[in-house]
């Protein structure tokens, strides 16, 4: 699965950040990732999300070195055909008016939130002390300072204050909550994400996101979603919050977006579009052409496979239900992003499964992750999910 080699240099050389599980991949087609030995694994992870198109798909393929043979980074001082036909592109298939490129989710939501801040500061004044934020128990928006600020769990803000000042978190699901902490009247945006990723896979009540959106209207509060994990696909639509029937008035991208290199974003709707005038932000790799020109042939793909995702995810909530494997409590999400309440420990079930030729992921306290790239062909999916079932029909042992 790993040459001690390999685990060797990780473990004198890189810092421990991250429990990784022993495998190391040294190629990937398709749904299917190969290791040292050659072994192949089904991959329902992508990447925590980010290979939505698999992997070496041959259009992302051409596209990438076409692009890297031809320019790959010119700075944003220039413009760049890859960028305007994606952002052309992004514009379009959100309904929103503007888009600004950056390369990771925390780096996404970090603009989200400056252009949230700006905005109330222009339209009210910064005297109006309209700038806090509202983000919800469980969220998960990042690990910069300030994206771990906006988020809602205390696991992730241990050891590392002072945060940045300004948010506020309420229970997910409170409307009468919600409005309580606008009426306070120092409030300037909320950010949600409408499928709680690394909070446990939990899709938010479409109820409970009509009433926030239309309390965020009638007090001018910009209404933010955080569509890094469940944008571009992968719930099914092209955005999550074109399920819930509302418009937000920012919504921030990554993961999935550039078929696997680095790129996040934000869009922009009509209140905040004006909002970020040349000076006010910036990143120097965002957008360069070779990733602009990954996402265009990303989206392509997208395209072709989305309106197989709900029969994909049916496949596997189906074939689970029907199996009923012991340690199987329940099953949630949104099209190909779906949590499986476990009994025992989801960190042991996910690593008795890649023992088995399975990479899935774990989410929350109690939730088996599963984020297949979208393109799966069926033969990976019912392959993968007959390793799942074997693996959650046996007993867990507590780490
Ligand atoms: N927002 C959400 C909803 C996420 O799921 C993540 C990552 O898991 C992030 C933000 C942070 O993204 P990144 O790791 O690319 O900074």
């Amino acid at each position: 699965m790993i040459t001690e080699n390999l685990k060797q240099q990780y473990t004198d050389c890189v810092l421990p950040t991250y429990a990784r599980f022993d495998a190391g991949f040294v190629r990937g087609e398709g749904a299917t990732l190969y290791d040292e030995s050659g072994r192949a694994y089904i991959d329902f992870a992508s990447g925590i999300g980010v290979n939505s198109v698999g992997h070496a798909h041959p259009l992302w393929v051409k596209a990438v070195t076409e692009q890297a043979a031809r320019l790959v980074h010119v700075s944003n001082l220039y413009y760049t055909q890859p960028g305007g036909a994606l952002a052309r592109r992004l514009c379009q298939l959100s309904g929103l008016e503007k888009v600004f490129f950056a390369n990771s989710g925390a780096e996404a939501n970090e603009g989200v939130i400056k252009c949230a801040r700006k905005y109330s500061h222009d339209q009210y004044g910064q005297a109006s002390g309209r700038s806090t934020i509202l983000t919800l128990e469980g969220s998960f928006h990042g690990r910069t300072v300030t994206a771990l600020s906006a988020t809602g769990q205390d696991t992730f803000h241990q050891h590392f204050q002072p945060f940045t000042e300004g948010f506020r978190h309420v229970p997910a699901g409170d409307a009468a909550a919600l409005e309580r902490e606008l009426a306070r009247g120092d409030v300037c945006a909320v950010l949600i994400e409408l499928v709680q990723g690394e909070g446990g896979v939990l899709p938010l009540d479409k109820e409970y996101v009509r009433t926030l959106a239309r309390l965020c209207a009638e007090r001018d509060v910009l209404l933010c979603a955080d569509e890094v994990q469940t944008g571009i696909g992968r719930t099914g639509t092209w955005f999550a919050f074109q399920q819930y029937e509302i418009t937000p008035d920012l919504v921030s991208f990554a993961k999935g977006v550039a078929g696997g290199l680095p790129m996040g974003g934000f869009l922009t709707g009509p209140k905040p579009s004006g909002t970020l005038t040349p000076g006010a932000h910036g990143s120097t790799f965002g957008g360069t052409p070779l990733c602009a020109a990954a996402a265009l042939a990303t989206l392509d793909i997208v395209e072709a496979c989305l309106s197989d995702v709900p029969r994909k995810a049916q496949y596997i909530r189906d074939t689970l239900t029907n199996a009923a494997p012991k340690a199987l409590t329940g099953i949630r999400g949104a099209g190909l992003m779906l949590g499986l309440s476990v009994s025992g420990t989801p960190r042991r079930y996910a690593e008795r499964a890649l023992e088995q030729g399975l990479a899935v992921l774990t989410a929350g306290k109690d939730a088996v992750r599963l984020l297949p790239p979208l393109t799966i062909s069926d033969a990976e999916l019912e392959n993968g999910v007959e390793i799942l079932i074997e693996v959650l029909n046996e007993r867990s042992q507590p780490l």
